[in-house]
Formats: C-alpha cells, structure tokens, sequence
C-alpha cells in the first residue's frame, strides 16, 4: 500500500432493503433464483460503490452474497448435513442450533471465487476477502463424525487454504480470516489454533489477515461485554504467539472498548487493522474520535502499518449508519494522515 493509514472494513456491510431483511443476521433472502443471483451481484456492485464514495481504500465486497460469515462457507462443503440440527453454545455465550458434520469434510467446488472475481472486474482499489477461521468454524457446528475439536479444525484449514490460494489467482489482495473464537478459547488458541491458521494460509504470496474482535452489536455479544469487568485483556493471550507467526495484519477492535491499547505493544512489527468505528452503536463516530483513536494507536503501531477500520462487520447497521459511518473513518484518517505529513 503507498496510501498511508490506508482505511478498510471489517468485511460486511448492510445489504439494501430489497435483497435482504435489514438490520438482522441471518436474515432470509427476499429473492429467488436467477433473481437472487442477479440481486446478490448488484448489491455488491452498490456496497462497493458505497465504500468508494466514502473514501476507503481497500475495498470488500461488503459480504453481500452471503448470508452469514461462517455458515455460508459451511454450506457449500460437503459431510455437513444442515438438516441434521442440533443446538450448541457457541463461543460460551448463547445458544444456536447448527448443522451437524455427519461425514469426512471437503470442498467440492470453489465458494466464493466467481464473487471474488467479479469484484475485482469492478475495482481497480485493492481488494480484501473475509473467510471463516478454522476456529470459529468448528464453533459453529455439531461434529458427529469425527468426534475432535482438533481434528476437524485441522480439515477445516486445508480446505481453507484450497479456497485461499484460489481467491489469490482471481486477484484479492489481502484475505482476511475472521477468528472470533480467539477471543474466548485461549488454550486452544495457543496449543492449535494459531498453527491451523497457517495451515491456512500456507503458500500464500498476497497478504494475511486474521480478524479477532467481541462480534457484531447483537444482544448476547452486548450482554457478554457487561460481564468482561474494566480492562478486557484478552487479546493478552493470545498476541505473543500471533506475533511469532506468518500472518501479516491484525484486525482487532479499539474505539470504545474496553481494550487497553498498551497490549498493541505485544504485536509491534505486524500491520495492524485499528477498530476506529463502533458497530455496537447507531451512534455516528466524529471524524475526531476517529483520529483520536488513530493517534492513540500510534503509540504502539508503526504508522507505516497501521490500518484505520472498523471494530467488526457492520451488517447489522442500518445503511444510513453505516454509509455515515466510512465517511467518518475516512475523515477521521485523512486528519491524521495530514499531522503525519507536518512532522
Ligand atoms: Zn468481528
């Protein structure tokens, strides 16, 4: 990147009333068919568009042909029935029923790589794609087959990093795994989860992200953060072992979290993504919060690797919020950028 504190999202964004219920998760497509196909590529052209106008700099497809970030990767392998439901508690925090893995895991055909293609036949900005972390995957399902956490997820980054490589041959610049669940299982972490994410990325010549946060702005994430005390420390136990590894950016949440920003400290030397826009919140960010939080950042991040972007995927947001919010992002990264230039 030659722009500097180039500014991003964490991947998804509203889709428009007509293709999807607004302002929920998981909500159920409004099209059918050749419609929906037709509808899903228009919303990505329009979210892209959206992003452009506001001024971000590494663009997404704003996860428009998706309904979800973990399970619409699922569907597309097979040995996971998504008839065959049972109800788990996922990341610790609330219950959901989910399909269950009733075979050995594979990719059949590729998941996102005609979308990844279109969206760079649409854009010459660089481009980012988010895909499920191995972790978070094994999550958000009930394994009845191969009765190992540790085995399933070590399926799960190979096939990611099928997907992965294919993604970097159509021209996404940065692929970005969503890992959640790093927040919540530390050992794991430590012990697999970091090596099965590069598993995951093994081979690859673009750059790497992997994106941890306390999730969207939804109740049971919100209620969850109340019982977090003060000083959420988690990223403490995590980032000594991320920055031993092959991974190149970090996306972590910052503006108005509970995070100590000193803990950036413990990851000096990789790129990292700075959540400078709430997602919990209809509440639109000032571009001087946003440089506030820029500025604070920049006290244990080179700024020659710092990222301006959002605390998580705004999905949920109304369009509104969210199209206010890249503008602050923007403006918030353009005041710093200036300051930078004066030194
Ligand atoms: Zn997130």
């Amino acid at each position: 990147m030659n722009t500097l504190l180039p500014t991003s999202t964490a991947g998804s964004l509203p889709k428009p009333i007509w293709l999807a219920e607004p302002e929920t998760l998981w909500s159920p497509w409004k099209l059918e068919q050749n419609s929906l196909l037709e509808g899903k590529y228009d919303a990505l052209c329009l979210s892209l568009h959206e992003q452009q106008l506001a001024g971000i700099d590494i663009v997404s497809d704003g996860e428009q042909t998706r309904q979800h970030f973990v399970t619409t990767f699922i569907e597309h392998l097979s040995g996971v029935d998504f008839e065959e439901r049972k109800t788990v508690r996922i990341r610790d925090r609330y219950d959901a029923s989910v399909p269950s893995v009733v075979s050995a895991v594979s990719r059949q055909r590729p998941v996102f790589i005609e979308d990844a293609k279109f969206l760079r036949s649409q854009t010459n900005k660089p481009i980012k794609w988010a895909l499920p972390g191995p972790m978070t995957m094994i999550d958000t399902l009930y394994d009845d087959y191969y009765k190992s956490r540790e085995k399933l997820v070590w399926e799960f980054a190979k096939i990611l990093n099928q997907e992965a490589k294919e993604l970097e041959a159509v021209g996404v610049d940065i692929i970005q795994f969503d890992e959640p669940a790093f927040n919540v299982f530390f050992d794991d972490v430590n012990e697999w989860g970091i090596a099965c994410l590069e598993r995951a990325i093994e081979g690859l010549k673009c750059e790497t992200a992997v994106h941890i946060c306390y999730g969207y702005g939804i109740k049971a994430n919100t209620d969850w953060k109340k019982t977090l005390g003060n000083e959420w420390r988690q990223y403490e136990e995590v980032f000594p072992k991320l920055q031993k590894s092959n991974i190149d950016i970090i996306s972590l949440e910052c503006h108005n979290s509970h995070v100590p920003l000193e803990l950036l400290e413990l990851i000096r030397g990789k790129k990292v993504m700075v959540g400078a826009i709430d997602v919990a919140t209809n509440k639109i960010e000032t571009p001087d919060e946003v440089a506030n939080t820029i500025r604070k950042a920049l006290k244990f991040v080179d700024a020659d690797k710092l990222y301006p972007c959002t605390n998580c995927g705004m999905a949920p947001l109304s369009r509104t919020v969210a199209k206010e919010k890249l503008q602050a992002l923007s403006a918030g990264a353009s005041i710093v950028r200036k300051e930078l230039a004066l030194l």
